[in-house]
């Protein structure tokens, strides 16, 4: 905020946006201390970068031919706490994302730069394990004595956490268009709301900036329709692209990070990256480590399934890469790879 305000940004705090008229930009605020709204108009270009409940979005929801779409999951979060160590020091790796996969429930945890550790439980709202069945302290202690008894002595404050913070819900968010003229346009989480699975709700958000900056550094005087449908074309198939992504991951998380043949496939992407850098790049990590874009990567999913399979069919990797004619078949099933690769990339 500060280099934004740097750069001639005026930020006005404690204004909700309450109402905002598409064709004209004209916005009408709920401001904090003030008993009537305030009205603000003449803005040439309205970015609305709202969140999730978008008012700007609102707006266009009732516009002719919106497609609009909010689907719930049906599970729910709530944060929990993993405190320093009694030498303010990190008290798990802190290098790792720490998941606890209970099939269809999870724990995971993040570290903060403080040296705590931000814990998120997903759990179903409705059901045998639920959060409408831990109503209280003695519940959810008996709830994570059985399934994660591992944490209870790095989270000191279970019980008090658990009560007080929110329970959260999780909700993807599509709608099309993202723009409307050369007036307006939605951005970040108010054009793709996703479930946090992936880590990517906010890099999403930060790559529709990219874009739109990389379009607004082309021209000196835009045609600021024809900027703005550019944006938007380039964006809205990765928005879907990491909506869906974010989803299939929840699976692999709270799931498949338990199945030992899941594990065997992670260890040869990971071992194809490093014999074919210029080739193969897993798809999680064309999405968490690289520029590559949503779209391609989740239509790289299918190739790298069939590739897989081969390799997995054909009995043990590590033995097999000292076995000539594996060697021989494996360069043609990358070869084949690299091909499918090539007709996405081209199709993009
Ligand atoms: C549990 C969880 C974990 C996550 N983990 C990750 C992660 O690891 N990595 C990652 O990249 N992303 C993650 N995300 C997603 C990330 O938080 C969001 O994608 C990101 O914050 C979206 O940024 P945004 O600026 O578009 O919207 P927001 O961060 O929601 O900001 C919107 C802003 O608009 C304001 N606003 C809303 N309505 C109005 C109104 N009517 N008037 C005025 N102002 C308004 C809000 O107060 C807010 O300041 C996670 C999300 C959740 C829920």
């Amino acid at each position: 905020m500060s280099l934004a305000e740097s750069c001639g940004a005026k930020i006005h705090f404690n204004h909700r946006v309450h109402q905002v008229d598409i064709d004209t930009n004209e916005i009408q605020f709920d401001v904090e201390s003030k008993d009537e709204k305030q009205t603000y108009a003449n803005h040439d270009l309205l970015i609305g970068a709202d969140g999730a409940f978008s008012a700007l979005r609102n707006a266009y929801v009732k516009k002719d031919r919106y497609n609009y779409s909010q689907h719930y999951i049906g599970h729910g979060y709530k944060e929990l706490v993993i405190p320093p160590d009694e030498n303010g020091d990190f008290s798990i790796k802190k290098e790792a994302l720490h998941i606890w996969p209970r099939r269809n429930f999870m724990l995971i945890a993040l570290p903060n730069t403080d040296r705590s550790f931000t814990c998120t439980l997903f759990l179903p709202f409705e059901g045998d394990e639920s959060f409408e069945q831990l109503k209280t302290p003695a519940d959810v202690r008996r709830f994570f004595e059985i399934h994660f008894p591992d944490t209870l002595s790095l989270i000191p404050n279970l019980e008090t956490d658990f009560f007080q913070n929110p329970t959260s819900s999780l909700v993807t968010v599509r709608c099309f268009p993202w723009i409307h003229e050369d007036k307006n346009l939605l951005i970040g989480d108010a054009a793709h709301a996703i479930v946090p699975f992936y880590g990517q709700g906010m890099n999403a958000g930060f790559e529709d900036c990219r874009i739109l900056a990389e379009l607004l550094d082309e021209t000196e005087n835009p045609d600021w329709h024809e900027l703005l449908k550019k944006y938007q074309h380039k964006r809205k198939i990765n928005g879907d692209a990491v909506a869906d992504l974010a989803l299939q991951n929840f699976i692999e998380m709270r799931d498949k990070v338990a199945d030992p043949e899941f594990l065997r496939r992670k260890f040869i992407e990971k071992e194809l990256g490093k014999l074919f850098p210029e080739i193969f790049n897993s798809v999680y990590e064309m999405v968490s480590f690289s520029h590559t874009s949503y779209s391609e990567a989740i239509r790289s999913q299918h190739a790298q399934d069939i590739l897989l399979e081969k390799v997995m069919q054909a009995g043990d990797f590590q033995t097999n890469l000292n076995n000539p004619s594996f060697q021989e078949s494996l360069k043609n099933w990358m070869q084949e790879y690299h091909k499918a690769i090539k007709n996405i990339q081209a199709s993009l």
